[in-house]
């Protein structure tokens, strides 16, 4: 009798466990092609329904049901119900869909499912990474003393800078090794500032450090969704005065709703007038780095201490993929810790280079290896045009709503967002919105002055202008039905 695929557990240099793994991957192809009927991002099911569904797919049998019997259940039940990231009426997060050759990178990232700890758990891995970390470095304008570790998303990436850049200041201002010795007794004295649209992961970060939500000040933005520099200035001048320790500023390159940039030159100069650091979280706009009509919009990106860049974002590549880059490689020493089952000083010395020391995370993903191929198959000019598409569309989109009388778009994008209203009011957005959920259209809803808005986050390149024309017609079709 022939083997199937149950017989086996792992790959092996055996014929059949080769072809048992190909069989795997041949009918999860299949089950994966065959899923897509249409170019809709969603069947629109409703969430009572798809939950008792999935409920009648049981947790842990006694008894294995195989391989066939249970890629049945993923074919009818799941990929039906997933969510098509490359879908043209996909637009509402900052979620992108996967470059092609980049979900092949993910084969075999999990085949090999080497670990970046350590060196003899990755050999070649570590190399890229360490390559493709120098790389981004330089793209950056970074110079020799720069360094950066893979993270899995700019959340981590934006904690791991905040924490550097915290123990980094204590250690110079207050002569104080936070690693050995936690918090200094002045720590409630510290502060931190971000855009007060930025990313809510320094709020979070805050308070996983230790220094509350309290201690992130949230600076006002102007007309444009920017850090206001002249308030700015007086809010850490003032907080100084009264005693705090300003340690860290934060600017945002593409703040998350509206893609606006802060102005960096400006914020690095505040930063150097009250002795704090400065980190630029570009987790979206980092990718107008490709783009040689826009990367000047990123301003002086190479003057921050650290910068978060998402590769999962702009950048195309699946989930998860993120790096922290910092000026100097000194501040990620606070994640150095020897365990002599893994990183023994000794080989290092020997050149065995073991990640987990500039890392929050031990076990982790190979995420370099999608940059590394991504990169080299299309090259800056590749990743240009994606990125110029994108900015391009943002750019036509807000042109025709800001010459419809029906809509409202407040700030012009910088990069691939749009922030914008129907006239309708409220509800009639908010309506319009779900409307379009649960015909497979998904786009996403945020406030702005207190008004319910819509919002397309514009980064599949293979959105045209007649996807965007044939949207707005069916948003005031929506609108003057409601
Ligand atoms: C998306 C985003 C983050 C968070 O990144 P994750 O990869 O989702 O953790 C942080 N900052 C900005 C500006 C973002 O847009």
């Amino acid at each position: 009798m022939q083997a199937t695929l149950d017989d086996f557990t792992v790959l092996s240099s055996s014929p059949e466990a080769k072809e048992a793994f190909r069989k795997a991957i041949d009918e999860t192809l299949d089950a994966i092609l065959g899923s897509i009927e249409d170019d809709s991002a969603f069947s629109g099911i409703d969430p009572y329904e798809l939950r008792k569904r999935i409920g009648e797919l049981g947790f842990l049998p006694d008894a294995g049901k195989g391989w066939e019997d249970t890629m049945r259940s993923v074919r009818e039940t799941i990929l039906p119900n997933m969510l098509r990231t490359w879908s043209p009426s996909y637009m509402p997060h900052l979620h992108s869909p996967a470059l092609i050759e980049s979900i092949a990178s993910e084969l075999i990232i999990a085949t090999y499912n080497n670990s970046m700890d350590s060196w003899d758990q990755s050999p070649a891995a570590t190399e890229i990474e360490e390559s493709m970390i120098r790389g981004l470095c330089r793209l950056f304008g970074y110079g020799e003393d720069a360094d950066g570790s893979f993270t899995s998303g700019g959340s981590q990436s934006n904690m791991a800078a905040a924490i550097a850049m915290r123990d980094l200041y204590i250690e110079r201002r207050l002569g104080w090794d936070v690693k050995k010795r936690g918090l200094p007794p002045e720590a409630r004295k510290l502060r931190m500032y971000t855009s007060e649209i930025a990313h809510f992961s320094f709020q979070k970060s805050a308070h996983i450090m230790g220094l509350g939500y309290d201690a992130v000040g949230l600076l006002p933005v102007d007309s444009k969704a920017r850090i206001d520099i002249p308030k700015a200035r007086e809010i850490i001048r003032r907080d100084r005065e009264e005693g705090y320790l300003p340690f860290l500023i934060v600017a945002t390159a593409g703040t998350t709703d509206f893609g606006s940039i802060d102005d960096i030159k400006a914020l690095r100069d505040t930063a150097d007038e009250y002795g704090c650091l400065l980190h630029v979280d570009a987790a979206y706009g980092s990718a107008l780095i490709m783009s040689q009509r826009c990367r000047d919009r990123l301003g002086r990106i190479e003057l921050a201490d650290s910068i978060t860049i998402d590769f999962h974002k702009m950048f195309l590549l699946p989930i998860s993929c993120s790096a922290l880059l910092v000026k100097d490689r000194h501040a990620l020493d606070c994640f150095l810790i020897h365990a002599d089952y893994l990183n023994r000083e000794e080989d290092e010395e020997d050149g065995y280079i073991n990640l987990v020391g500039k890392s929050m995370q031990t076990t982790r993903r190979f995420d370099a290896l999608k940059v590394y191929i991504s990169f080299r198959m299309r090259g800056r000019d590749g990743f240009g045009r994606i990125i110029d598409t994108a900015v391009d569309n943002a750019s036509y989109f807000y042109s025709r709503l800001s010459a419809d009388d029906d809509f409202v778009a407040p700030v012009e994008p910088e990069l691939s967002s749009v922030v914008f209203a129907h006239r309708g009011g409220d509800e009639t957005n908010r309506r319009v919105r779900r409307s379009l959920l649960e015909s497979g259209t998904v786009i996403g809803q945020t406030v702005y002055d207190g008004r319910v808005m819509l919002k397309f986050t514009l980064l599949n390149p293979a959105l045209t202008h007649e996807h965007i024309d044939s949207l707005i017609d069916r948003i005031k079709d929506l609108a003057a039905a409601m």
